[in-house]
């Protein structure tokens, strides 16, 4: 910035450091979206991804590198957890999705990539005051979402901040047993406490809570969870359950149900009253959807 006095330049160069994310590779979806693969200053990498539609354009952002929480359906679990990324490097990949995204502008961001927010809570938070800043990115509290494997203290304290951003939990199993075999998060923060956890987030923030519902083939997609759905969510009017049918994942025996067995989980909650949406997913061949950012093009 040449255009500073030279001491102050000077002065600058002393105490700060600035740097961007390195892009170490970008690959782009036959549906438009598109992965990205950041190599940070310790080397470590990181992905993020650009989902356009043509209402919205979607920047999903990484939180940590790696995740110790080893959900048995999804991919980024299976790396080992290596540490929380700082506020500054969720900005950066913010920074260059909006990038990205022109002419279209990044209207909606979604922490959904990689690792746990609620896990890495500061920094997140930090992010996401920068993210909705008139003075910074400005995107609506209501077009930024937290989604969480389901950390209560988490939920707890993101009720007391004032923000009307959106939260999702991923719930996944209505049932304790099955819960806790599909994400080990529910051995501490078990589904009871969850679902009253989130009634109350609901009361104190006069906001929705959506439920993510991953379908998987032979696991959870049965009518009879989708009665066990109704049973636990009756008393939550103000859920909102988003259902998708999973992503295939081969090492860990993942795969969706048919599209009539979906029609049917779905039909049978409509019919009982709730709220339920179903998610078409998108970026599934350059493995960009939900569950498939697994660094396979790390190259050390
Ligand atoms: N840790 C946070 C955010 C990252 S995961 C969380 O658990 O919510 C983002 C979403 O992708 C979650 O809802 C997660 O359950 C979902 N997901 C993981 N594996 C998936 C798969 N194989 N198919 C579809 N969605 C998956």
């Amino acid at each position: 910035m040449s255009d500073l006095p030279k001491d102050l330049r000077e002065k600058l160069k002393e105490k700060f450091i600035i740097t961007g994310l390195k892009v170490a590779k970008r690959l782009e979806s036959s549906d438009g979206t598109k992965k990205i693969l950041f190599r940070l200053q310790d080397a470590n990498l990181i992905e993020a991804v650009i989902i356009p539609s043509k209402e919205r354009v979607t920047g999903c952002v990484s939180t940590q590198v790696g995740c110790k929480f080893a959900c048995r359906f999804c991919a980024s679990g299976q790396g080992r957890f290596k540490r929380n990324l700082t506020f500054a490097e969720i900005i950066g990949e913010v920074l260059y999705l909006k990038k990205e995204a022109l002419p279209g502008k990044l209207t909606h961001l979604v922490f959904m990539g990689t690792g746990e927010p609620l896990d890495n809570y500061a920094e997140v938070m930090k992010a996401v005051r920068i993210i909705n800043s008139p003075s910074a990115f400005n995107i609506g509290a209501r077009r930024i979402t937290i989604s969480t494997s389901g950390i209560i203290p988490g939920i707890q304290k993101l009720s007391g901040e004032g923000l009307q951003i959106e939260l999702s939990v991923s719930l996944h199993a209505a049932d304790e047993k099955l819960r806790s075999e599909l994400m080990p998060v529910n051995k501490i923060y078990p589904l009871k406490e969850l679902i009253n956890t989130c009634k109350k987030y609901s009361l104190d923030t006069n906001r929705q809570v959506t439920l993510e519902y991953i379908l998987i083939k032979g696991v959870n997609s049965e009518l009879q969870h989708a009665q066990d759905l109704r049973k636990l969510l009756s008393g939550f009017p103000l859920a909102k359950i988003n259902l998708i049918p999973s992503n295939a994942i081969k090492e860990l025996n993942i795969e969706p149900p048919g599209r009539p067995e979906v029609l049917l989980f779905k039909e049978y909650l409509v019919k009982n009253g709730l709220n339920v949406t179903l998610r078409r997913e998108r970026g599934g061949d350059i493995e960009a959807a939900c569950g498939q950012l697994r660094l396979k093009y790390a190259e050390k």
